[in-house]
């Protein structure tokens, strides 16, 4: 039996200052996977990145989107995922030969680094870098949160590309406890206590279990107060007229050449691998267009 649900799930616990969230992936990782044939290592590490990034969108407080992107000089030279606040995430690797194992540094090599880009609809775009200085990638987003945002956290992140099976849990500590309303002690103490529950669960629990089945296995004897689950789903968003406008950044001189030469303009889709066709017509029709006038 295989759990079938995208959906994302968060949570409190009732007398102290932590909280969680659960997500389970299933038709959403299987879509950001299908047709691209990524080595097993490679498929995982999406599913890793994919879970986590749906776990970091949901901590956001406004809307607006994140873009988790790993970069490295190894067999992949990189890995990104983009979630916006209501869960419609897409992602893409590029790499160059099947890596040895699933650690972060046979993947991206000892020059690796991840970039956390936080766009608000309204408002600043933030970008913090994170050093690969672990080997998963729950461990460098653990590290991520304590130095950026001082906020103890624990993250477990599990992937299977054979049973196309992600999930992905995170206990952290509150924002807002300036006033010391629970002391650091019994904060920590809290945390640690209900992260040795959270430790127990196992991959094929999260990749069979339903999210309230699994909730309550952990944390049956703690009084958890449960959110409205979110749906999670893959949408690339991209469209024909967003690719047409990227043609925009290619000088006319260029476009006219492959135009002569091929007849036609084509622009796959990194991430859904959907190709957009040009022609003459609409590419005439681009750079003749009032703002794109020079
Ligand atoms: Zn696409």
């Amino acid at each position: 039996m295989i759990n079938t649900s995208d959906q994302l799930n968060r949570y409190v616990f009732e007398n102290t200052h932590v909280r969680g969230e659960l997500v389970q992936l299933h038709q959403s990782y299987k879509a950001m996977l299908d047709n691209h044939d990524y080595p097993a290592h490679i498929a995982n590490i999406i599913g890793e990145l994919f879970a986590a990034t749906s776990l970091l969108t949901a901590t956001l407080k406004f809307e607006g989107d994140i873009a988790v992107q790993i970069q490295g000089n190894g067999p992949v030279s990189y890995v990104s995922i983009n979630g916006s606040h209501d869960q419609q995430l897409r992602g893409v690797a590029r790499w160059q030969h099947a890596p040895e194992s699933s650690r972060l540094s046979d993947l991206f090599g000892d020059k690796g680094f991840m970039v956390i880009t936080i766009t608000p609809t309204q408002g600043e775009r933030y970008q913090g870098i994170v050093a690969l200085e672990k080997e998963t990638i729950a461990g460098c987003l653990e590290n991520y949160f304590r130095q950026s945002e001082q906020l103890d956290t624990h993250i477990w992140l599990f992937a299977d590309h054979d049973k196309q099976q992600a999930a992905g849990i995170m206990l952290q500590t509150l924002p807002g406890n300036s006033e010391n309303t629970v002391s650091k002690e019994q904060l920590a103490d809290d945390l640690d206590h209900l992260a040795q529950l959270t430790a127990t669960i196992s991959a094929d629990e999260l990749f069979t279990l339903d999210a309230q089945d699994a909730l309550y296995r952990l944390y049956h004897q703690e009084t958890v107060k449960l959110f409205e689950p979110v749906q999670v789903k893959f949408n690339c968003g991209c469209s024909k007229e967003r690719s047409l406008k990227a043609l925009t950044t290619i000088e006319p001189t260029e476009l006219q050449s492959i135009l002569d030469e091929q007849g036609k303009i084509e622009i796959k889709c990194e991430y859904c691998l959907t190709n957009y066709v040009f022609t003459e017509v609409d590419v005439l029709h681009l750079l003749n267009a009032p703002e794109n006038k020079q």
